[in-house]
């Protein structure tokens, strides 16, 4: 049983992982792969990197979170059922992880919210109006559902790396500091 699973090893999942992995939650992640910022050649607009490819910004955070020591897995999530004291997340191939705390960062991918009942509306950051966000989160990410998290876009944010980054981050710690009871802040000397 994991404390933290997390649905999308994109920017926002990614980070989530390594803040809850990094305040000593038992981490895991699944991704299929498709996180939008591959399409990107060159990013000019994070903070304190002036100049960075999306792949490399990607395999940047994976060896991050793996370093935290989050267990990495690579599959497709098909079913989400709520347990008595957490989720049963059931990927395509079979397989099927349980874990007390859920995060759903699958940024345009929003089959998994709608059948566990959350109420979807278009997301007026960005600038197309076709893309989705879940109503009534959180400022963090934190849902209505107890334990079930939902970042960056479909928390209703916009379409930029650095917020899906600090929204990652952001309730990476809001989850460590419920768990643990204590603040949590992580700061290197
Ligand atoms: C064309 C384009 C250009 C952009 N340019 C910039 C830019 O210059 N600067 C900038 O800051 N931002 C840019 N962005 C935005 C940036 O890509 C996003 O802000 C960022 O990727 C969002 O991070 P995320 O974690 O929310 O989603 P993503 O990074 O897309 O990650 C979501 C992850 O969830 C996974 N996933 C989805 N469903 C499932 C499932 N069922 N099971 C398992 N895994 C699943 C996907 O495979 C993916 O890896 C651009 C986006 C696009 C499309």
């Amino acid at each position: 049983m994991l404390d933290v699973l997390v649905i999308g090893g994109g920017i926002s999942g990614g980070s989530a992982a390594i803040y809850t992995a990094q305040g000593g939650l038992k981490t895991g992640v699944i991704d299929s792969g498709k996180s939008q910022i591959k399409q990107v050649t060159k990013i000019f607009n994070y903070p304190g990197i002036k100049e960075i490819s999306g792949v490399e910004l990607l395999e940047n955070i994976k060896d991050q979170v793996i370093a935290a020591g989050t267990e990495w897995n690579e599959g497709i999530v098909e079913t989400v059922k709520k347990k008595d004291h957490g989720f049963s997340v059931i990927l395509t191939d079979g397989n099927e992880f349980d874990t007390k705390h859920l995060i759903i960062a699958t940024n345009l991918q929003t089959s998994l919210l709608e059948s566990l009942g959350f109420e979807l509306a278009v997301n007026e950051k960005v600038p197309s109006g076709k893309i989705k966000k879940v109503l009534g989160i959180e400022p963090d990410g934190t849902t209505n559902q107890p334990n079930l998290y939902i970042t960056s876009l479909l928390a209703g944010l916009s379409s930029q790396s650095v917020i899906a980054a600090g929204h990652g981050a952001a309730l990476g710690i809001s989850i460590v500091t419920k768990e643990t009871g204590k603040t949590y802040m992580w700061h290197d000397k």
